[in-house]
């Protein structure tokens, strides 16, 4: 078994995986290490990858890239709508609102979903690492944006479950580079900590996270983003040309998709060159539209005043993560750079404006995610040993709990983590309730998404004691490895118990409220006089409590409620779960497993398509090898004449069926005609070798005959 870290950008993926050796980053079927975000479809199968990419100008509408971004959203959503002005497939929306992108597959029109064609990405990614490893691979770590919200995440998760993929771990995309930083620095970080920024800009996105590393582990302190990338880059200066085109040759790009294609592709080109060279460079494009050939040329500060706007918005975000990190420059020991567009002089120079340091390119800067997630995946993973290396992550949004009200007892709302809380963790917040209730988990702050609910939990089963009173709910808040926030159990503790732990609670904990007062978070206290609801930690296995903005405090908490005295656990051991119902992100288990049929089909029918492919060339190969071995070739004394004649004759024929009738016949006519082929010429090979084995028995046989 196989363990990988999937890098899954808006332009290209790249997988490294985790051998005893060390980790790898694996090459595709076309021996590079970028798989494009492409998938592409025609009549009889889909084409994914780097092929996909290859064929784009000539099947633009059946051909998808630039769908990370659209992951779990809605069809309206204006994010989508503004995304979809650079997808040149058609799309739609389907009965539920959700994105519907239509193509021309196995000759019908189809719509398929963004997770859906995530799904086949990670199935060409799944297959590509299983052909370089020469095993199954099952678990992996994928990477995402910092700012991915839980619609986004959860609609990757799916994804990844359609594919077949077991994923130990949903990681930032910094926290990863973060890891591939620090795990082999870990010496290094003996003395004191080390804070290090790191800046990804990528093709859609620019993140920055600030991170402290000690011995043996690492913690995030704060994460910053845009929503910019390359591809801003890359438009701003297609805008230019295409200007500078109508006016010297009054043709029009934009209105043509094909020729607004092939001028991104050159300005890609051209904005990496101008990464290197700060002199004029030629971009020329013949028959670009009209049968026109056109040409102009540009240097790199041409393009940094036109991408001025972009490069404030990098500036901002740099100066934004110096302020939510909290970090002097003085305490940044240096700013390490990955993403394909963190190679442009611009950003590099804002680097060191901001931070006061240079860029530092110790990581590979396509390559970092994508290892750090498959280092993740070997720690998580039995299938390989490695080191241990301590990963704290960051919650980047605040989270609140909201429950509804109950006769007299007013609704409630308490902000559960603050943002950049260490994440994966867990609360416990306890409501008192005389019967089933209503609990939101909503995003505190502005998210880049349209709606800021997370879910809403319906805690069932909940009665009044024989008197009549409320009894305590316990609800464990999670942030799991997935920075998904949940409810993941609702425990209902008998009336008596909840009394007697909250005095010996107090008296345990009176003299630690001033240390709580400190750090605590005002959540850590009761909501109202009537102690309605208050919250709590609770140990997590991979969290340590002492990290997290009040932590201590809270933990204090437990430890006088839970943890000390046998006697108490024995108690809490009585309480009784109760039944959840959640209304959440991501697909219902039954669209999941048609999605998934789905998927397995397509799998089958590529591989059906692959081995007719194969058993056409197969065929074809052997008619032109044959005839060559045939006629003045190394077989043509092993048979007699008439036979020789025959034999090519027949083989003649068959090369012209095969670019006729034959172009495109079931597997199985190929198969069965090359058979009767090596039954004919099977007998002429076997003389062949046999003379080579012992020509003179041979010629002493040819002599009697
Ligand atoms: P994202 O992280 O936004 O999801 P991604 O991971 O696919 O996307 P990267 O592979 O990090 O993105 O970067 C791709 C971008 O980097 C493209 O826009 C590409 O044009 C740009 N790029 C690559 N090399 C250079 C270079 N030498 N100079 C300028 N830009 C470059
Ligand atoms: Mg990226």
């Amino acid at each position: 078994m196989s363990v990988i870290g999937i890098d899954f950008g808006n332009e290209g993926c790249y997988v490294a995986a985790a051998r005893s050796g060390g980790i790898e980053t694996l090459a595709n079927d076309y021996s590079l290490r970028a798989t494009p975000s492409f998938v592409a479809f025609d009549g009889k199968k889909r084409i994914i990858g780097v092929a996909a990419k290859n064929q784009q100008v000539t099947n633009m509408k059946n051909t998808v890239g630039g769908f990370k971004r659209l992951l779990g959203r809605k069809f309206n959503d204006p994010h989508v709508q503004h995304e979809l002005t650079s997808i040149p497939a058609r799309v739609e929306a389907r009965g539920d609102g959700s994105i519907g992108i239509k193509v021309n597959y196995l000759g019908e029109d189809k719509h398929f979903g963004p997770e859906q064609l995530t799904a086949m990405l990670f199935t060409k990614l799944k297959e590509t690492s299983a052909a370089a490893m020469q095993t199954q691979v099952n678990d992996c770590v994928i990477a995402c944006p910092a700012f991915f919200t839980n619609a986004e995440r959860r609609a990757l998760l799916d994804a990844a479950q359609i594919a077949g993929l077991n994923v130990l771990r949903l990681m930032n995309e910094t926290t990863a580079t973060a890891l591939s930083y620090g795990f082999y620095k870990n010496d290094l970080f003996e003395d004191k900590p080390r804070n290090v920024i790191f800046v990804d800009f990528g093709h859609s996105a620019l993140q920055v996270s600030a991170c402290t590393f000690t011995k043996g582990k690492l913690k995030m302190l704060a994460s910053t983003w845009d929503q910019i990338g390359g591809r801003d880059i890359d438009l701003a200066l297609a805008d230019y040309f295409s200007k500078e085109f109508q006016e010297r040759y009054k043709i029009n790009s934009k209105t043509n998709a094909r020729a607004n294609l092939r001028l991104l592709t050159e300005i890609e080109k051209l904005k990496k060159q101008m990464s290197a060279n700060s002199t004029k460079l030629p971009l020329n494009i013949e028959c670009f539209l009209e049968d026109i050939d056109v040409s102009s040329s540009m240097q790199r500060s041409q393009m940094e005043e036109l991408c001025a706007p972009v490069f404030q918005r990098v500036e901002q975000t740099f100066k934004r993560l110096l302020a939510e990190s909290k970090l002097q420059l003085d305490d940044i020991h240096s700013v390490e750079i990955v993403g394909g567009s963190s190679r442009i002089p611009a950003v590099k120079q804002l680097i060191e404006q901001v931070f006061n340091k240079p860029a530092s390119t110790t990581l590979n800067q396509d390559e970092a995610v994508s290892r750090g997630a498959a280092l993740q995946c070997a720690i998580m993973s039995p299938a390989v040993r490695v080191r241990e290396f301590g990963v704290t992550d960051i919650q980047n949004y605040a989270v609140k709990v909201l429950w509804d009200s109950e006769g007299s007892a007013a609704p409630g709302e308490i902000e559960i983590f603050p943002q950049f809380h260490a994440s994966p963790f867990s609360r416990l917040l306890t409501i008192n309730r005389k019967g089933p209730f209503n609990v939101s988990i909503v995003y505190g702050q502005q998210v880049p998404y349209p709606d800021q609910t997370i879910g809403v939990w319906k805690i069932k089963d909940v009665k009044p004691t024989e008197r009549g009173e409320g009894q305590d709910v316990k609800l464990k808040v999670r942030i799991n490895n997935n920075g998904i926030v949940l409810i993941s159990s609702a425990t209902l503790v008998e009336k008596k118990e909840a009394e007697e732990a909250a005095a010996a609670e107090q008296a345990a904990s009176e003299e630690k409220l001033a240390e709580q007062a400190g750090g605590a978070n005002a959540a850590g206290e009761p909501t109202d006089g009537q102690q309605e609801a208050y919250c709590e930690n609770e140990d997590d296995n991979n969290t340590s409590t002492a990290s997290s903005p009040g932590g201590q405090g809270w933990a204090q908490r437990v430890k006088g409620w839970f943890s000390s005295g046998t006697d108490k656990k024995k108690k809490a051991s009585k309480a009784t779960e109760l039944p959840l119902e959640c209304t959440t992100h991501g697909f219902s288990p039954i669209d999941l497993g048609n999605y998934t049929q789905q998927e397995s089909k397509m799998i089958g029918n590529d591989q059906r398509e692959t081995e007719r492919i194969d058993a056409k060339n197969a065929l074809e190969e052997f008619v032109y090898d044959m005839r060559n071995k045939l006629q003045d070739g190394p077989l043509e004394r092993f048979v007699v004449e008439s036979e020789r004649e025959a034999i090519v004759a027949q083989l003649n024929d068959l090369e012209n069926w095969l670019y006729e009738d034959g172009e495109d016949c079931e597997r199985e006519t190929y198969t069965s005609r090359l058979q009767a082929l090596h039954q004919k010429t099977d007998p002429i090979k076997v003389r062949a070798n046999d003379y080579e084995l012992c020509p003179a028995v041979f010629e002493e046989l040819k002599g009697s005959i």
